[in-house]
């Protein structure tokens, strides 16, 4: 898919987005965030749902918690519009509840069409609700910092995820603050280590990230591994360069 083509297929997600009445929240939200970002994006950041402040504005991540997210990207040099920000519900709980898992469920099929458009090689999760779709099966506090593989059924054919705890929760907790700041310094050796493993041979990496069928690939996950990011960079690639700009 060129720029231009990607551009125009998030569109049509945001579009679809913004009118769907799939689920209860659309009676009480204001407006649907559908998610914003570089199209040509390898990471993507994926929170748990619209708080009030999105709601009005329809852009994800614009209140504290986004704040504090755009200075964990700020520590790696990175901007919001090199990386792509969405949510698990595009619309509001009311009073910033849990999403239900009917609810989750109803909206999972736009954050699947979005991860087969921008084919990143790194999701980033934020929180529980964000985990529980990558990580099935993990508590944050085991695995916020770490980072393994997808399963492509996730729209995210051949990506890893790594874990972060919620902004929200650093915001209430200097603990869960400390510790955040010492994950997203994981990110660049999880981001090389995605890399690393999109590049390696046909048994690990099926689908050639040049080569891009219609359909997502459905072959299994591989074994959850729970491995710190700067370990298995090393052995993915030990003369690697550490360059983990994105553009
Ligand atoms: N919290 C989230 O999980 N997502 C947002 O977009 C904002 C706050
Ligand atoms: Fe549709 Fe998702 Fe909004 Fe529910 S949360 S109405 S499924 S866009």
């Amino acid at each position: 898919m060129t720029h231009d083509e990607r551009q125009a297929a998030l569109e049509e997600v945001a579009t679809d987005v913004r009118s769907c009445t799939k689920c209860r929240l659309h009676e009480t939200r204001t407006l649907a965030v559908p998610g914003e970002g570089n199209p040509d994006t390898e990471v993507v950041f994926v929170g748990e749902g619209p708080g009030y402040n999105e709601d009005r504005q329809g852009r994800p991540f614009v209140g504290r918690a986004g704040d504090l997210l755009t200075k964990f990207l700020g520590t790696l040099r990175w901007r919001r519009d090199e990386v792509f920000i969405t949510n698990i519900v595009k619309c509001r709980p009311p009073d910033n509840r849990d999403p239900e898992p009917d609810e989750i469920a109803a909206c999972a099929p736009y954050l699947q069409r979005q991860l087969e458009i921008l084919d990143p090689a790194l999701v980033v999760t934020l929180g529980r609700h964000s985990l529980g779709r990558f990580m099935p099966g993990e508590r944050i506090s085991q695995a916020h910092g770490t980072v393994r593989p997808i399963d492509p059924a996730s729209g995210a054919r051949n990506a890893m995820a790594f874990a972060l705890y919620h902004p929200a929760a650093a915001l209430r907790t200097p603990e869960i603050a400390q510790t955040s700041y010492d994950d997203v310094a994981g990110i660049p050796a999880a981001l090389l280590a995605a890399r690393a493993r999109r590049e390696a041979p046909a048994t690990e990496s099926p689908t050639p990230a040049t080569d891009r069928p219609s359909e997502p690939s459905v072959t299994p996950p591989e074994p959850a591994q729970s491995l710190s990011a700067a370990i298995l960079v090393e052995e993915a690639i030990p003369d690697a360069e550490p360059d983990f700009t994105l553009f």
